[in-house]
């Protein structure tokens, strides 16, 4: 991290910007309340720390040892002066603010009649953001895939269903890509690019979807450890973008024998993610659970250990649905969510403000 002096000249920071450039680093420029802050992106050996910090304009160079500096709290409060956290807008929607945001949908989009009366629904019930998955990551070939696996036109068609419904219903809309080359084509319809969990991991991919500078759902893999999980995300921070909402779903359970839920909720990561961290983050309760009758209880603790909001499965008529039928709920479950979850924010958001002052 290069500490730009208070009084620093535009030049003064093009210069610092071309130094590390020129060998063969990028540069992050965050430009603070206070300060302008400049993160170095690549690999640092190649670089003198003692030669940036003595380049005219230059406060100090900061060694952050953490392998995701650009979202570490750290670095926000080196700029911002204040341990301030990011809120992500999708339209009027903001994610990481006072209320929980709620997205909801299909697993997968089936047809035009299925979304939009899903769409019609879960905004009654009090939903924000419209989820729906045209390209679905699945354990079996032999498997529904999404109508995006049918073939270039099926999926456009797809994703103008999901577009419509979101603008008929007025909800910011989310699909999940799940390889480089649907980057553009996805990009075209959606709102929020979402990141599955099994891609994760896919770097590449994750530089391409960053660099559409649209909002970015990043979900943990099944079997990463917070740390890995916000170092892929700095993939996404690394290209300028840092609209990135974190999602947990869900870790590999341990142990012999029927481990009763499709994965494990790993809750703590809430908290913890939050003090590494000042991006939002998020819980799908649903592919973690993968069982409809522990959505509510989820849903309650999810939001009592501070998560930013719920994405949540949601089908009319669960048991017909061709993907995670079992884990779907119906829009009037959703609306009980919705009602008891708002009241536990709240009651949580005052409950952390008198620990602040006591
Ligand atoms: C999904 O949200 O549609 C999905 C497949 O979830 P995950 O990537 O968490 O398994
Ligand atoms: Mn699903």
């Amino acid at each position: 991290m290069i500490i730009m002096e208070k009084g620093a000249t535009s030049e003064q920071i093009k210069h610092v910007v071309s130094e590390i450039k020129k060998h063969g680093l990028r540069a992050d420029i965050s430009r603070g309340e206070f300060r302008t802050i400049i993160g170095l992106i690549g690999d640092e050996s190649r670089i003198s720390f003692t030669h940036l910090a003595a380049l005219p304009g230059v406060k100090e160079a900061r060694m952050i040892e953490t392998p995701y500096k650009l979202i570490s709290r750290e670095y926000s409060e080196l700029f911002e002066g204040k341990d301030e956290s990011r809120i992500v807008e999708v339209g009027d929607i903001r994610i990481g603010g006072d209320e929980p945001v709620f997205i909801a949908g299909p697993c997968a989009i089936e047809s035009k009649a299925q979304i939009f009366r899903i769409a019609e629904e879960v905004k009654k019930a009090g939903a924000h953001i419209l989820r729906g998955g045209i390209f679905k990551p699945r354990s079996s070939v032999h498997s529904f895939q999404g109508l995006g696996a049918l073939g270039d036109e099926e999926a456009r068609e797809a994703l103008s269903w999901l577009r419509d419904a979101g603008q008929k219903f007025g909800m910011p809309v989310m699909t999940e890509v799940r390889g480089e080359s649907q980057v553009d084509l996805i990009a075209e319809y959606v709102d929020i690019l979402q990141v599955g969990a099994r891609n994760m991991y896919h770097q590449d991919m994750l530089s391409s979807i960053a660099r559409k500078g649209k909002p970015v759902l990043f979900k943990r893999h099944f079997g990463a450890s917070v740390e890995e999980f916000l170092s892929f995300s700095e993939y996404i921070a690394a290209e300028g973008n840092k609209d990135i909402i974190l999602c947990e779903r869900g870790i590999v359970p341990v142990g012999k024998g029927n481990s009763y839920t499709r994965y494990t909720l790993d809750l703590v990561a809430v908290p913890v993610v939050q003090k590494e961290t000042y991006l939002p983050i998020i819980v799908d309760p649903s592919h973690a659970a993968g069982r409809r009758d522990l959505i509510f209880d989820m849903s309650c603790a999810a939001t009592a250990v501070g998560a930013s909001g719920l994405v949540i499965e949601v089908h009319y008529n669960p048991a017909e649905a061709l993907v995670d039928a079992q884990q779907m709920i119906t829009p009037d479950e959703l609306g009980r969510i919705i009602t008891t979850c708002k009241q536990i924010k709240k009651l949580v958001a005052s409950d952390k403000k008198k620990i602040a002052v006591a």
